[in-house]
């Protein structure tokens, strides 16, 4: 029976911190506020900016909601994040991808300043990501898989982990910061050979695949740590990239889907916003 890494855990001591850095803000007279900046009315971006809107609030950061239609030209759209980018009230900024094709997504995702990219859109953040420098803030989802780590005490240091997935948000994020912890890295992706063999390697396992269930028993062996940041829907049920009830009984510890990094992932844009204020004020 493997440890349960439960996301709860993990949210509820991330938001104590905030809760005690946004009471310090607002004695200096400064509201920690998150612009929510979503173009065209997609369900999926509707329901996360919904749970967003509803646990920045519940801990006492500022949500201001943009919405511009599907057919905003680019020009309107850049104009909206410049003045975003102008306004001391707003500290961090979300911003939902993907945008429409009229649109040309790096261009824009770029005009946003790094201060208040909380989500790690820009090539300046990532950028701070690979040197190790607060230039702004890592995607969300790779920070949230560290914040998992470190709260359950996890070291990395000198152990091998293996990051399946090699995007922008949370491959190559991910392990960059697992290199910032000393640990041995290896990326994998599709077209590693072998990739069960590579992954029972591992002592810290992280999965970005996208693909539902597809780490079953035959990639898993004992004593092995693993963060499954997949969500998937296989005949209607979210589950994650790891097939759980085939690996839970091998491992040491295991994210749940849901309930894993999902739920810290939201958590960890509020604290970006948090953290972004506090920067603000120096
Ligand atoms: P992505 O951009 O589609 O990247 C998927 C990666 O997996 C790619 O690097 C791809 O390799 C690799 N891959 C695909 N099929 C593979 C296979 N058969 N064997 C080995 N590697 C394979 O996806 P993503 O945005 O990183 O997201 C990954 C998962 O995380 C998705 O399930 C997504 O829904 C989830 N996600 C969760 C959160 C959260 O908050 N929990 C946030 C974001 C994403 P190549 O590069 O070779 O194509």
């Amino acid at each position: 029976m493997a440890m349960i890494l439960k996301g709860s855990e993990v949210v509820e001591a991330i938001n104590e911190r905030a809760m005690n850095d946004i009471e310090d803000l607002k004695k200096q007279g400064v509201e920690p506020t998150l612009a929510i900046l979503r173009v065209g009315e997609r369900e999926d971006d509707i329901s996360y900016e919904k749970t967003a809107t509803s646990r920045a609030k519940k801990i006492g950061v500022a949500v201001k909601n943009v919405v511009l239609p599907l057919d905003v030209t680019e020009d309107a759209l850049i104009n909206e994040v410049l003045l975003l980018n102008a306004d001391d009230a707003v500290h961090g900024v979300l911003m939902f991808r993907p945008l429409p094709e009229h649109i040309d997504e790096d261009k824009v995702r770029n005009m946003l300043a790094p201060a208040k990219d909380i989500d790690g859109l820009t090539d300046l953040s990532l950028a701070g990501v690979f040197a190790g420098i607060d230039t702004g803030f890592a995607p969300c989802t790779a920070a949230a898989c560290m914040e998992i780590l470190d709260y359950f005490d996890i070291d990395c240091k000198g152990k091998n982990a293996v990051v399946v997935g090699r995007s922008l948000v949370v491959g190559k994020p991910a392990a960059m910061m697992l290199l910032d912890r000393n640990a041995t890295v290896t990326v994998a992706h599709s077209r590693t050979a072998d990739l069960p063999s590579v992954v029972r390697q591992a002592d810290i396992v992280i999965a970005a695949v996208g693909r539902g269930k597809m780490l079953d028993a035959a990639y898993f062996t004992e004593g092995q740590i693993v963060v499954d940041v997949g969500i998937n829907f296989v005949d209607d049920e979210m589950c994650g990239d790891v097939d759980y009830a085939a690996v839970e009984p091998i491992v040491q510890a295991i994210t749940p889907v849901p309930g894993g990094v999902g739920t810290v992932t939201t958590s960890v844009l509020i604290k970006h916003v948090v953290e972004a204020a506090k920067r603000s004020v120096k």
